[in-house]
C-alpha cells in the first residue's frame, strides 16, 4: 500500500488528564517530530524533550517522545508519539502546529487501525478484537476480545483454510486418474472423511457463538411483574442508583428502562418493564405492556417479581420465568392479599433482605448458561455468517458424487474463500467500512 498522507490525532481521551498522547503516522512523521524536538531519539526509546512550535520556536511543553520507524510500529508506517501533559491548551497548540503542514491531516475514525490492517499488521479478526477490547466493560468481554485481538482465533481460522487448500490440492492430484477403476472412489472416500471432520469443527464453533454474542452485547435480563410489585425498586437496588422512577401509582413505568451491570464478570443488560395488567388505563400504558411482552419473549432471562400485597401476581405468560422473586418480605402479613404456591426467593428492596441471595442465584444461572465463553471462537455476526456460508459449501462438497471430483474441488475452493473472508485474507471492501467505523479517532 502506498500512502502519501501523514495523519495525526489525539489518541488518549479528550479533556484534562495527566498525560495526553498525540500519535503521528505516515511518511512525514520523522520530519514532523524533528520539527518539534530537533534531533530524533533512538528508535523505540522514550526520550524527554522540549516540544517547540516548529514555526515560532515557542516552547509548548516538556514531554516524552517516541520515534517508531516503519515497519515496527502499530500502523507499519513511520510513527511518532508525543506524550504531552494532558492540558487542553498544550494539546490544541500541538494539534494546530501539526495542522499547518502541507500533506498532513487529522486522522479519520479508525484510520490508524485501517492502515495497520492494510499493512498486514493485524487481520480483520484481530481488528474486531481490538474494537471489542476498547468497548469491553466486564472481565468476560475483555477476555473474549483479547483472545480475538491476540490472534488465537485467527490461527484456528487459518488452520481451517489450510486444511481446505490441502484437500483441494489432493482432489486435483487424483482428477487426472479418474478413468482408472476404483481410483476416484477411493480418493473421494478419504476426502469426504476430511471434509466431514472439518464440517463438525466449524459447526461446533457456530453453535458456541451464540454464547459469545451474548457476552459481547450483554445478557438480556428482564424484570417483569404486575404493577407495584417493586420491579423499579429492584432495578434501582441492583444498579445502586436511581435509574428508574419508583412510585406507588400503579403503571408508572411506561416504557422499558435499561442499565448495564457487571455481575461477576458477565455483562448484563437489566431491563425494568411496564407492569403487566390485564386492563391498561390508557393507550400509552397499553403500548408499554405490548413492549413488555415483546421484551419478555426476547429476553435471555426473565425474572418474575411478585409481592403478596398485589393481587393477581401469578405470571400470566405460558413460558415459566427463569427466576421468581417474592418482594416486600418486610411487610406485615396483615397486608397480604394473596400468596403464590411457587413463592420463589424472598426479598425486600426496602430492607435489602434476600438481595445478596437473589444476586448469587442470578450469577449462578448466568455462569451455568454463559460461562463457557472460553470455547467460543466466532464472536461477531460477520464471523458467524462467513462460517455458516462455508458450512453450506462444505455440505455441497460432501454430497457431490465421487464421479464429479472437479465440482467437489470447486465447492471446497469457495468454502476456503469464505474462511479467508473471516480474517480478511480475502478482502471484502464492504466489511472494512463497517468494521473501522466502530473505532474512535486516534485508534
Ligand atoms: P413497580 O411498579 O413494580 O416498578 O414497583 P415500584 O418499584 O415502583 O414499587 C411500588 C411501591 O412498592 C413503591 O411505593 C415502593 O416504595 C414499594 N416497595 C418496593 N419494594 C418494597 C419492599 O421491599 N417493601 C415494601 N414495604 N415496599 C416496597
Amino acid at each position: 500500500m502506498t500512502v502519501t498522507d501523514t495523519i495525526y490525532a489525539l489518541s488518549s481521551g479528550a479533556g484534562r488528564s495527566g498525560v495526553a498522547v498525540i500519535r503521528i503516522s505516515g511518511p512525514a512523521a520523522a520530519s514532523l517530530l524533528a520539527g518539534f524536538i530537533g534531533e530524533l531519539p533512538a528508535p523505540r526509546d522514550f526520550a524527554l524533550r522540549s516540544i517547540r512550535d516548529p514555526s515560532s520556536g515557542e516552547a509548548l511543553d516538556k514531554a516524552i517522545v517516541v520515534w517508531l520507524p516503519a515497519p515496527r510500529s502499530f500502523t507499519g508506517e513511520d510513527c511518532a508519539e508525543l506524550h504531552l501533559h494532558g492540558s487542553p491548551a498544550v494539546v490544541s497548540a500541538v494539534l494546530a502546529a501539526l495542522g499547518s503542514f502541507h500533506g498532513v491531516r487529522p486522522a479519520e475514525a479508525g484510520e490508524f487501525s485501517r492502515r495497520a490492517f492494510l499493512n498486514g499488521k493485524m487481520d480483520l479478526v484481530e481488528v474486531e478484537g481490538l474494537a471489542d477490547l476498547l468497548e469491553a466493560r466486564t472481565a468476560n468481554q475483555r477476555r473474549q476480545a483479547f483472545r480475538q485481538m491476540s490472534g488465537l482465533a485467527s490461527d484456528i481460522f487459518e488452520h481451517w483454510r489450510r486444511q481446505l487448500l490441502l484437500i483441494r490440492a489432493d482432489i486435483e492430484a487424483v482428477v487426472d486418474f479418474v478413468d482408472e477403476p476404483g481410483v476416484a472412489e477411493e480418493a473421494a472416500a478419504g476426502i469426504d472423511g476430511r471434509i466431514s471432520a472439518l464440517l463438525a469443527e466449524i459447526s461446533s464453533a457456530v453453535e458456541a457463538s451464540a454464547v459469545a454474542e451474548v457476552v459481547r452485547d450483554g445478557v438480556q435480563v428482564v424484570l417483569s411483574g404486575r404493577p407495584n410489585t417493586g420491579k423499579s425498586s429492584l432495578l434501582n437496588t441492583m444498579a445502586r442508583r436511581d435509574a428508574a422512577i419508583v412510585s406507588d401509582v400503579p403503571g408508572t413505568t411506561r416504557d422499558s428502562i435499561e442499565v448495564l451491570l457487571d455481575i461477576d464478570g458477565v455483562p448484563v443488560v437489566l431491563t425494568d418493564t411496564a407492569g403487566l395488567r390485564s386492563r391498561a388505563s390508557d393507550e400509552v400504558e397499553e403500548e408499554g405492556i405490548r413492549r413488555t411482552l415483546l421484551r419478555m419473549s426476547e429476553a435471555d432471562i426473565v425474572v418474575w417479581v411478585w409481592s403478596p400485597d398485589v393481587e393477581g401476581s401469578a405470571c400470566p405468560i405460558e413460558q415459566a420465568p427463569d427466576i421468581v422473586v417474592r418482594n416486600k418480605c418486610d411487610l406485615n402479613p396483615g397486608l397480604f392479599r394473596n400468596e403464590l404456591p411457587n413463592a420463589g426467593l424472598s426479598i425486600s428492596t426496602r430492607t435489602g433482605e434476600g438481595i445478596p441471595v437473589f444476586i448469587d442465584h442470578l450469577s449462578g444461572l448466568l455462569k451455568r448458561r454463559y460461562g463457557t465463553v472460553e470455547s467460543s471462537l466466532l464472536v461477531s455476526a460477520r464471523q458467524v455468517s462467513a462460517a455458516r456460508s462455508s458450512i453450506r459449501l462444505l455440505n455441497n462438497a460432501f454430497k457431490t458424487p465421487s464421479g464429479h471430483l472437479e465440482l467437489k474441488a470447486e465447492e471446497i475452493r469457495l468454502a476456503s474463500e469464505e474462511i479467508g473472508r473471516l480474517t480478511g485474507k480475502i478482502c471484502v471492501e464492504e466489511w472494512l467500512g463497517a468494521i473501522f467505523s466502530r473505532f474512535c479517532i486516534g485508534k
